[in-house]
C-alpha cells in the first residue's frame, strides 16, 4: 500500500445555514455557512463556548443539526447517523483501549470496516509507520508517552481512510514542546496524504501554524474566515485582531477618505492607509507589535515606559496621549532607554483600520 492510497478518499465539506440549538434556547451554532476544500486543513478557532466542538460533532454525526444542511462530498449527510458517515475523529483524551496493544488499537476499527485480517494488519502497520511509531506495535498504551498515545489515536483514525478527519483539541494534554512536534507531524501527514482535516483549537498559535484556512468563531457564529496571513494582516474587527496574534488597538480619527485611501489622525500625526470601506469619523487602528517604528522622525509623541530584553528581541511599552502600546524590535544591541521621549510611526505594511469600538 502506498501513501496516496490512504488519502485517496478526501472529500470537501459544506455547511449551508447550519444551526444547533440545545434544549429550548441554547444556540450553540447560529446559521453558519462554511466550505472546506478537499485536501485542506481548516481550524475552528475561538474562545471557550463559541460553538467549535458542536460544529465538529455535527460533521461526525455525534450531534444532529437543528436546521440547515451539511454535505460531505456530494452527499447530504445532515440526517445520517454517525455510523453511516465516512468520518474519523481524534479526541483530546486519545480514547485508546488500555488492554489492547498498539497494533490491536489501530486494527480495531479496520476489522469492523470489512478488511480481511492480513490487510487490516498491513494497513495498521503502515499507519503506525506514518506516525513514526514503527516497532511499537506490541506495546500497551500505558507503556507509551502522552505524545505517542496521541500518535496511536491519529494512526487509528488515519487507517480508516475517511473522507474527513476531525481533530478535537488533539494537543491539549501534551506539554508545550510535544505540542509543537505533534502538530508539525499532523500537518506533514495531512499534506503528504492530501487529507481533508477539520481541527478544533482555542490556541491561536497552533491554528496559525497548521492551517490552510482558519475559521474564527465567536458567540456561535463565524467572525472571519481566511488564511493565517489574511487574518493576521487584515482582521475584520477588534475581536479577530485581538484573538489572532497580539494587536495594539489604538483609537484614531479618519479625517479624510479619497478613493480607497483614508487619512487618519492620532494626536496630530497623520498617516495614510487603505480605508477598507470606512468613512470619516472615529475608528480603531490595529497595529502588530513588530510593525511599530520608534525614532526621531515624524510620528506620534511617545515615551518609553518599559524596556525588556528577552534574548532574541527587545520588548517595549510606549506611552502616549492615546494610551499604551506594546512594540518589539530586533535590535537588541542598541536598545531604547526607559524615559526617552520619541516618535512612533508605522511600518509601510503596518496598521489596519477597523470599525470604531462599540
Ligand atoms: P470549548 O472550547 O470550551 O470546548 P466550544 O467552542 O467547543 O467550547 P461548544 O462545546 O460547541 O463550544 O459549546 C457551545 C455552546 O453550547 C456552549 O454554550 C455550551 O454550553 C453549549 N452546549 C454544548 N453542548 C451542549 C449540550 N449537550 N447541551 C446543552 N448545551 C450544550
Amino acid at each position: 500500500m502506498n501513501e496516496t492510497q490512504l488519502g485517496g478518499k478526501a472529500a470537501p465539506v459544506r455547511f449551508e445555514g447550519v444551526s444547533k440549538v440545545f434544549g429550548k434556547d441554547v444556540i450553540a451554532v447560529d446559521n453558519i455557512d462554511l466550505h472546506v476544500d478537499a485536501g485542506s486543513l481548516v481550524t475552528l478557532l475561538g474562545p471557550s463556548g463559541c460553538g467549535k466542538t458542536t460544529t465538529l460533532r455535527m460533521i461526525a454525526g455525534l450531534e444532529m443539526a437543528s436546521s440547515g444542511r451539511i454535505l460531505i462530498g456530494d452527499q447530504d449527510v445532515t440526517k445520517l447517523p454517525a455510523t453511516d458517515r465516512d468520518v474519523s475523529m481524534v479526541f483530546q483524551s486519545y480514547a485508546l483501549f488500555p488492554h489492547m496493544t498498539v497494533l490491536e488499537n489501530v486494527k480495531y476499527g479496520l476489522t469492523f470496516s470489512g478488511f480481511g485480517k492480513e490487510e487490516a494488519r498491513a494497513r495498521a502497520l503502515h499507519g503506525l509507520d506514518l506516525v513514526g511509531l514503527k516497532g511499537f506495535d506490541n506495546r500497551l498504551p500505558s507503556e507509551l508517552s502522552g505524545g505517542q498515545q496521541q500518535r496511536v489515536a491519529v494512526a487509528r483514525a488515519l487507517v480508516l481512510e475517511p473522507q474527513v478527519l476531525l481533530f478535537d483539541e488533539p494537543l491539549s494534554n501534551l506539554d508545550a514542546k510535544l505540542r509543537r512536534q505533534v502538530r508539525e507531524d499532523i500537518r506533514a501527514i495531512q499534506q503528504n496524504l492530501g487529507l481533508t482535516v477539520i481541527y478544533v483549537t482555542h490556541d491561536q498559535e497552533e491554528a496559525l501554524a497548521v492551517s490552510d484556512q482558519i475559521v474564527v468563531m465567536r458567540n456561535a457564529a463565524i467572525a472571519q474566515i481566511g488564511t493565517p496571513r489574511q487574518l493576521y494582516d487584515a482582521p475584520n474587527d477588534r475581536f479577530v485582531a485581538d484573538f489572532i496574534g497580539e494587536a495594539n488597538l489604538i483609537n484614531c480619527t479618519i479625517v479624510a477618505v479619497e478613493g480607497d485611501t483614508a487619512t487618519i489622525d492620532i494626536d496630530g500625526y497623520q498617516h495614510r492607509l487603505p480605508a477598507r470601506g470606512l468613512t470619516q469619523g472615529p475608528a480603531t487602528l490595529a497595529v502588530r507589535p513588530s510593525r511599530i517604528v520608534v525614532g526621531h522622525g515624524d510620528g506620534v509623541a511617545v515615551r518609553i515606559a518599559k524596556a525588556t530584553y528577552v534574548g532574541v528581541r527587545m520588548e517595549y511599552t510606549l506611552e502616549g496621549s492615546f494610551g499604551q502600546v506594546f512594540a518589539v524590535q530586533d535590535d537588541v544591541d542598541d536598545p531604547l532607554e526607559i524615559g526617552a521621549e520619541l516618535r512612533m510611526s508605522f511600518a509601510a505594511k503596518g496598521p489596519v483600520l477597523l470599525p470604531e469600538a462599540k
